[in-house]
């Protein structure tokens, strides 16, 4: 099948799939609420409509796929799903984000069923801003799951930082000598005003600009990598040769390259992180239709694909948090955790 391109010639590459909406941390910037409304489970799609769903994305060009939540590693037999996906050997890259609470547990049979990369986020070095953000104590676990993935033969760790004014700024350059010393590379990440982000507002975003000024401060001289990929991140270069990357989705948002698209937990698909509505594909699949009518309806919902959701955002004159508590409660789907980062 030709591959598909959206409205802006944007091709259809980078799937991101969310396999459960649940998590064992609470994020400030994702998760501060109390109280959740949880996807039902009867709605959750199986592994078979999972792989399903993933071989039409393939044939019609998604080369990459990541996987993420709520926590993936919360999703029993994760690895069963892996190898399922793995198998049909379409997709370039199987990656997964996770915050690394439960990796120890989990590094070695993912690797082994065939995840090529992970991303483990971490925010912090500090027990105590660990257990501020999170609202868990569980800091010591996420670097023995770090340790883990690397003892199981994970090269290219990825490390990913939301930076907050007044929480972990400070922390900038010694995230980055931490990450330097265990051969990772991380990406700081301006806090974003996405779904579930409650607590956002526009003084609490720690610009690029200022992440720029801190590292070369702290490290010296900073130089821009070229851009190889559509990939969100701008890297960078200390004078040694460390390397690093910046997302910056609110002062310098991407969307011109994005080439990404979210399926939630229990398959409704989103084209953009802003987006309000999503395609319900469970909804396709549990009708009876047959892999045709499922790609010729993603084909169809990606070639009017016009979002450029953060620019828009960038663009308001006055910007505040997206949605409030009261109508994620009342639409779990617009949740970070739902949709998946
Ligand atoms: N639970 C896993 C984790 O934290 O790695 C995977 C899902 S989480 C939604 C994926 C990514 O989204 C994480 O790296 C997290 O830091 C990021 N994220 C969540 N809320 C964010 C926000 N308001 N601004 C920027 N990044 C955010
Ligand atoms: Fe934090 Fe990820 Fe859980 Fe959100 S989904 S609360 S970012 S660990
Ligand atoms: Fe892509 Fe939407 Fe993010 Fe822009 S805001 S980069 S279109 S997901």
């Amino acid at each position: 099948m030709p591959p598909v391109a959206d409205t802006f010639g944007r091709p259809l590459r980078n799937l991101r799939l969310s396999v459960t909406d649940r998590c064992n941390l609470r994020c400030s910037y994702c998760m501060p609420e109390e109280e959740y409304v949880w996807l039902p489970k009867p709605n959750v799609l199986t592994f078979e409509e999972v792989a399903r769903t993933v071989a039409a994305f393939t044939a019609l060009g998604v080369d990459e796929l990541r996987l993420t939540g709520g926590e993936p590693l919360l999703r029993a037999d994760l690895p069963v799903l892996v190898r399922m996906l793995a198998a049909p050997r379409r997709l370039r890259e199987i990656a997964m984000t996770t915050n690394g609470v439960l990796l120890a547990d989990h590094a070695v049979a993912l690797r082994a069923a065939g995840v090529d990369r992970l991303t483990v986020s971490l925010d912090t070095l500090r027990p105590a801003t660990f257990r501020l953000l999170s609202r868990r104590d569980d800091l010591p676990r996420v670097f023995a799951g770090i340790e883990a993935a690397r003892a199981a033969g994970f090269t290219g760790l990825k490390l990913d930082t939301v930076v907050i004014d007044g929480v972990n700024d400070d922390e900038v350059p010694a995230l980055l000598d931490y990450a330097r010393g265990i051969g990772a590379e991380i990406r700081f990440i301006e806090y974003m005003d996405v779904g579930g982000a409650t607590h956002w507002s526009p003084e609490r975003v720690v610009s690029r600009a200022r992440l720029l000024e801190q590292l070369r401060a702290a490290h010296g001289t900073v130089h821009a990598l070229p851009r190889t990929d559509s990939a969100p991140a701008e890297r960078f270069a200390l004078r040694d040769g460390t390397t690093f990357g910046i997302i910056a989705s609110v002062t310098k948002p991407f969307c011109s390259t994005c080439d990404r698209s979210r399926l939630t937990a229990d398959g409704m698909w989103f084209t953009c992180l802003y987006a309000t509505h999503g395609e319900d594909l469970r909804a396709l699949l549990r009708s009876g239709a047959d892999d045709a009518a499922l790609c010729e309806r993603i084909r169809e919902v990606w070639r009017g694909r016009r979002d450029r959701g953060a620019e828009v955002r960038a663009a308001l004159p006055e910007r505040r948090a997206l949605a409030e508590a009261a109508s994620l409660r009342a639409n779990p789907h617009l949740e970070m955790h739902t949709r998946g980062g």
